[in-house]
Formats: C-alpha cells, sequence, structure tokens
C-alpha cells in the first residue's frame, strides 16, 4: 500500500500541497482529479521521491520513505512533460528502467518487443525522441514505466496528447495491464471517462487539500459539497 499521512508541501510562501492524507490499499487504482495548480502533479512527485514533503510521513509498503531516495524507491512514474532520455533510442528508452535493475539483456529485449507492441511502437525503436510526434513520445514514456513493473505505478496524464481513437486503445490497454500486473497506481487525469472507468477510487482535490474520496458512482451521484459537485459536472 501507500500511505500519505498529513503530507504539506511549500516551496517558499507557495502551499502547493496543505495536508494530504490518504491510503490505497495495495493493487488498486486511484485517480486524482482538480483543477490546475490544485497539487496533483506535487503529489505524485513526492510519492516518487522528487519531492521532500515539508512536513508529513509517506509510505510504501510498511516502510517510512521521507528519506528514502528516488531511485530507491520501487516506483515508476509517467510525466507530465515525459522526460525521456534525448539521446537514447526510443528502444533504449523504454528498456532503461530494466537495465538499471540489471535484468538479463535477452528478457529486457523480449519485454521491450512486447511493450513496444503493445503501444505500436515497435516500427519507432530505432528513432530518437525529438523525432516523434508528441503523440508517440508520450506512449514511449508510458512504455518506459509499464516496462519496468515497479511495484507502485504514478501516471500523470499519460493519455492527454493521444487523439482521441489511440486514446481509447491506450486507456483500454492500460485497464487490461492493471488487472494483469495489479500494482498500485496513481493516475492524474483532466478526463472524465477515464476518471470514470479506470478508477477504484477519485480522489477530488481543491487547493492542496482533498474535497472528496470515493468511487466514482459515489462521487457524481453523492458530491460532498459544491465544489466536486461542479467539478465533476453534477452539479445539485
Ligand atoms: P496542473 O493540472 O496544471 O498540472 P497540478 O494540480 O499538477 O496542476 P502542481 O504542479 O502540483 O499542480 O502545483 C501546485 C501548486 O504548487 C501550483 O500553485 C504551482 O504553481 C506550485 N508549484 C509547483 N511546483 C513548484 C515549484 N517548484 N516552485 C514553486 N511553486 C511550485
Ligand atoms: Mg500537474
Amino acid at each position: 500500500n501507500v500511505r500519505l499521512e498529513n503530507i504539506k508541501r511549500r516551496f517558499n510562501n507557495v502551499t502547493a500541497i496543505e495536508d494530504i492524507t490518504f491510503e490505497i490499499p495495495d493493487g488498486e487504482f486511484w485517480v486524482l482529479v482538480g483543477p490546475s495548480g490544485c497539487g496533483k502533479s506535487t503529489i505524485l512527485r513526492t510519492i516518487a521521491g522528487l519531492e521532500n514533503a515539508t512536513s508529513g510521513n509517506l509510505y510504501i509498503g510498511e516502510t517510512l520513505v521521507n528519506n528514502v531516495p528516488a531511485r530507491q524507491r520501487d516506483v515508476a512514474m509517467v510525466f507530465q512533460n515525459y522526460a525521456l532520455y534525448p539521446h537514447m533510442s526510443v528502444g533504449e528508452n523504454i528498456a532503461f528502467g530494466m537495465k538499471m535493475r540489471k535484468m538479463e539483456p535477452r528478457v529486457i529485449q523480449q519485454r521491450v518487443a512486447e511493450v513496444a507492441a503493445s503501444l505500436s511502437l515497435e516500427h519507432l525503436l530505432d528513432r530518437k525522441p525529438k523525432q516523434l510526434s508528441g503523440g508517440q513520445q508520450q506512449r514511449v514514456a508510458l512504455g518506459r514505466a509499464i516496462a519496468r513493473q515497479a511495484q507502485v505505478f504514478l501516471l500523470d496524464e499519460p493519455l492527454s496528447n493521444l487523439d482521441a481513437q489511440l486514446r481509447d486503445d491506450t486507456r483500454a490497454e492500460l485497464k487490461q495491464l492493471h488487472q494483469n500486473l495489479r500494482n498500485t497506481t496513481v493516475y492524474v487525469t483532466h478526463d472524465q471517462v477515464e476518471a470514470m472507468t479506470l478508477a477504484d477510487k477519485i480522489v477530488v482535490l481543491s487547493q492542496g487539500n482533498i474535497q472528496q474520496i470515493g468511487d466514482p458512482q459515489t462521487i457524481y451521484n453523492h458530491p460532498a459539497n459544491r465544489m466536486v459537485a461542479t467539478f465533476i459536472g453534477n452539479p445539485p
């Protein structure tokens, strides 16, 4: 499980997240939603270890990881801006996390091929990121995270740059993947359909605070307050 206890993150005088507490049971798929600037990416980056909380405790499994560096956490992340390695080919990008974990080259090659096929990237494996479209780069970032098979999977709007058809296909692919791997997932999106179809639980955020946590039907049918109702699009 992933557990946040009273996590706060301040940047000088800006409070990015105010007081966040939730616990995601092993294997569940949670979706964070809320207006731009409400703190979604900061929460993911804190779980990944790329930000340090100003205060509060973060547990992955039973371990308090406040002071565990990012690379020692069993976490894979897809960033909002992809953050691909520009000097590496698509294939090398997808293989990166597995190489870090010193997996056998033959196993790595096999998995790169599988992941590339599931994301329709087979024909692009030798290209560099700058020779790809935005949507293709986004799928490479997703592939790199999937290939690692980490215990915790953090996805920051991983489908936002895809056209409608590709987004539907990739969403279905992600759902299938989660059913197979059952890794604990935290997923940020602005897309209602993604939130409703993928989430075990939706967390609605506003200005660094949680407004409501619930399964999609509950959030939709019984919004806790006007902010949630307006944001989810079902005002009382
Ligand atoms: P979006 O939907 O636009 O991606 P978000 O919910 O992911 O927004 P965050 O990126 O978590 O929002 O930012 C939360 C708040 O913290 C914002 O007000 C942002 O300006 C501020 N913030 C984030 N990172 C920094 C930083 N490095 N320095 C200063 N302020 C920051
Ligand atoms: Mg963000």
